[in-house]
């Protein structure tokens, strides 16, 4: 059944604020200091403990062979320690890391040269794995598998077919889209890590640790404050409290007490739930636009004027794990939840929309 539109798109959107992502285009100064505020060691990683608990066993493992980790697979949506443990786990191991993205390898060869500088027992991290094009992931099963490699020289009748054993290393690969993954590339992982996001508590204190290595003063409240506004995300987290901490400076002494703190949130629209302009958003406009639901994911994007890729990886998830929304074969639907957040009416609930 078609639904009626309720305002037009424009309309309805012209009073909203347009989104904006505190962790949106780091320089490299911010760079720097993002750097500075990433574990470095696995017991410096908080939270994730099952994770941690897994991987600790398979490292200690592969010492004890002497034999290089199977490959690893963590998946989640951004900013919840993908990198941080390809980063951590070559610490461990005392060995070296490259990085590469499957999105800048278009061939066979691009990848090549990562695969033979790769030493013995390193780790080659695979950022985006799941941009990797077919020909590129089908190349490296045998990689995989028994570090082989299978080189097509010349072309035509001349084509030949060289067979390259390499040194025994270690992929990680790191996904925000899991789904998107072929079967044979995932089971080709020893390790599938999927990341969680943090509970409040765990914020609390990755805030205060970093706090501490920014060298401001920081009260419980607050760093609870920031924790329970820090869309379970460690990332959102550290820049919010950068952020906290500026206005702190610009408007107080420097340290953060409760009163600074809510007001540098309110002034980045962050809410009481962590929700900040783009989740608000999508909520107003699936529920002024698409009166609740079910809508599609792309038109939702449409009407947005944001990428399909943003509302799935980014937006949603956190939504998803608030209950605010749930996905139905037919699309996305608000909950009471949501209605209730935005301070709107709702006239039907979930179950009744799933009939549409
Ligand atoms: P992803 O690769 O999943 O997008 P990152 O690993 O880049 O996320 O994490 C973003 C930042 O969040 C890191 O620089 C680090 O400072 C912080 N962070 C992530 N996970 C943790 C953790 N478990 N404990 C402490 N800080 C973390």
């Amino acid at each position: 059944m078609a639904r009626e539109r309720i305002v037009s798109a424009d309309d309805a959107l012209d009073d909203l604020p347009e989104p904006e992502r505190v962790w949106d285009e780091l320089d490299n100064h911010e760079q720097a200091l993002h750097e500075k505020l990433r574990p470095s060691r696995l017991e410096d990683v908080i939270g994730q403990r099952e994770v941690v608990e897994r991987l600790m066993i398979a490292l200690d493992a592969a010492r004890k062979r002497s034999e290089p980790l199977g490959h690893i697979l963590f998946d989640g949506p951004p900013g919840l320690g993908k990198t941080t443990f390809a980063n951590v786990i070559p610490k461990e191991m005392g060995t070296s890391l490259q990085i590469a993205n499957g999105s800048a390898m278009t061939a066979p060869k691009d990848i090549l040269p990562y695969l033979t500088n790769a030493s013995e027992g390193s780790v080659l991290f695979i950022d985006e794995i799941h941009r990797l094009p077919m020909a590129v992931e089908e190349f490296i099963y045998p990689v995989m598998e028994d570090f082989r490699v299978d080189v097509t020289l010349g072309d035509g009748l001349n084509a030949r077919t060289i067979n390259m054993q390499l040194r025994p290393f270690t992929i990680i690969g790191a996904t925000t889209r899991s789904g998107m993954l072929s079967g044979p590339l995932r089971n080709r992982f020893q390790l599938r890590e999927h990341l969680e996001f943090y509970n409040v508590e765990d914020l609390t204190e990755i805030i205060r640790r970093n706090a501490s290595k920014l060298k401001v003063g920081i009260d419980d409240l607050s760093a609870e404050e920031i924790g329970r506004r820090s869309r379970g995300t460690p990332r959102l987290a550290n820049n919010l409290l950068r952020w906290v901490r500026d206005y702190a400076t610009s408007r107080a002494d420097g340290s953060i007490n409760l009163e600074l703190a809510r007001a540098a949130l309110e002034m980045q629209g962050v809410d009481e739930q962590g929700l900040d302009s783009w989740d608000r958003k999508y909520l107003q406009t699936l529920i002024r636009i698409f009166g609740g639901g079910p809508a599609g994911i792309d038109a939702i994007a449409h009407t947005m004027n944001v990428a399909v890729d943003t509302l799935h990886d980014e937006i949603e998830p956190f939504l998803l794990r608030m209950e605010f929304i749930v996905r139905s074969p037919r699309g996305r639907l608000a909950r009471q939840a949501a209605f209730d957040h935005m301070g709107m009416q709702n006239n039907l609930d979930t179950d009744q929309r799933r009939l549409f």
